[in-house]
């Protein structure tokens, strides 16, 4: 049976996350958007309230929360702020790879400190020559003695100023791409490891965004997740796991967009009537509203399928695909509704509008999530129909 009913848990975890929101988010977001600070108190306050690193299971000290739980709390998130959000919830991307892949070892020494107290962990997979091609990483690693060796430039690597610790990809040899690639935990105090300055950014300027250069970085053997050759395989899983929540955090986006454009439209007159009166601004809300709960519902069948079915990359890459379109239509024509204030920082609109482009880029571009939908369509799904029929038939049945 289909059932959309949230679990009594499920609904305190979700009040919680949209108060936190509304307390601490929401009402900072202007100062950090045009500050492009990193908002420490805030994640101090949002690792205080329990609402971090929501995945670590109970034995690492966590609450271990599956996606939809997680989903749940970045939709309010993000409709308070995108840039915390992302701040926030990057310690769930970097920590994911060994909830993935980590033996106990692993876990007991990387994921229980972020419970402890706030720690940040980066995921650095992308680098300044490629972002949708993982396959094409040109880190290079080597394999010396009980160690490995890493040298590279990874880049757009989120929080990475601020990380205690990296969940790093490099191949053994770029050449045999996904084959060669590896994945390790690196501890951001290794020697040869360096952070560059935060670039400035267009939107989501309460998150970091840097470089990580790696030279001659070496690192125990027992930090690699998994063998030689399984990176590849680690970066996909994770990716099935984190869509979900991008998906999820879309649609908290594009709720506040058409929260705060609904109340626009009950405060401004034009011609003499308030704009709520006019059918035109009318099916506007009514499409935003349509859209918001299709990529709801969308995002809930992916964390579904992350949570009791198995692999959901297929469905992830359509709730994310589908809710990161939605934000970016949906906070553009909430920009449209504010008319000419829509365009200048005197209403949230234009801070949404510039928040919801990241999106459709990060962790995986629209078109990647397309790419992986269309491989599906014509290779790995099951037509319903079967075999399709002659359709010029001129027979009449004879039964
Ligand atoms: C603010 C920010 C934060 C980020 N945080 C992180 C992070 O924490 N960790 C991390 O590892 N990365 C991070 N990224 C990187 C992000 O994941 C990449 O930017 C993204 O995957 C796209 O890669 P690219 O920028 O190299 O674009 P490219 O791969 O160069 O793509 C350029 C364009 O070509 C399209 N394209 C690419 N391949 C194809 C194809 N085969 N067919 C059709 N079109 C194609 C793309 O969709 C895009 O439109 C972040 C990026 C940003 C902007």
């Amino acid at each position: 049976m289909i059932d959309f009913t949230l679990t009594k848990e499920q609904t305190e975890l979700r009040e919680r996350a949209r108060e936190f929101a509304q307390k601490y988010m929401l009402p900072y977001a202007h100062y950090y958007d045009k500050t492009g600070e990193f908002p420490y108190p805030i994640l101090q306050k949002c690792w205080e309230a329990g609402l971090m690193n929501l995945a670590i299971p109970k034995e690492y000290g966590g609450p271990g929360l599956g996606s939809l739980e997680q989903c749940l709390v970045v939709e309010e998130m993000a409709a308070g702020c995108a840039g915390m959000t992302t701040s926030i919830y990057v310690n769930s991307l970097g920590a994911e790879p060994i909830l993935i892949a980590g033996n106990s070892e692993q876990k007991e020494k990387y994921l229980r400190p972020l419970t402890e107290s706030l720690n940040f962990i980066s995921f650095a997979c992308s680098e300044p020559g490629m972002g949708s091609d993982v396959a094409g990483i040109q880190t290079r690693v080597k394999k010396e003695g009980s160690h490995y060796v890493l040298n590279g430039s990874k880049f757009w690597i989120t929080n990475a100023p601020q990380a205690d610790t990296f969940t790093v990809f490099a191949s053994l040899d770029p050449s045999m791409r996904h084959k060669a690639l590896c994945a390790f935990i690196v501890d951001a105090d290794t020697q040869g490891l360096k952070t560059g300055r935060p670039v400035e950014k267009m939107g989501h300027r309460a998150s970091t965004t840097s470089s990580v250069i790696l030279r001659d970085v070496k690192i125990p053997e027992e930090n690699m997740l998994g063998t030689e050759g399984e990176g590849f395989k680690i970066a996909m899983k994770t990716f099935a796991m984190t869509r979900p929540a991008i998906a999820a955090f879309a649609t908290g986006l594009a709720r506040a967009s058409m929260e705060f454009a609904r109340d626009y439209t009950t405060k401004r007159e034009v011609f003499g009537e308030k704009l709520n009166n006019f059918e035109v601004i009318q099916f506007k809300l009514a499409d935003m509203y349509l859209k918001i709960e299709a990529a709801r519902l969308m995002y809930l069948k992916a964390a579904w399928t992350a949570d009791f079915v198995g692999d959901s990359t297929i469905p992830a890459s359509a709730a994310k695909a589908f809710a990161t379109d939605v934000a970016m239509e949906v906070a553009s024509e909430a920009v449209q509704i504010h008319g000419g204030y829509g365009y200048i920082d005197q209403y949230p609109v234009e801070k949404l509008f510039r928040d919801a482009k990241l999106y459709q880029i990060y962790e995986g571009t629209s078109e990647v999530q397309r790419l992986i939908l269309a491989r599906y369509v014509l290779s790995g799904y099951e037509p319903a129909m079967g075999k399709i029929p002659r359709w010029y038939n001129n027979e009449p049945p004879d039964f």
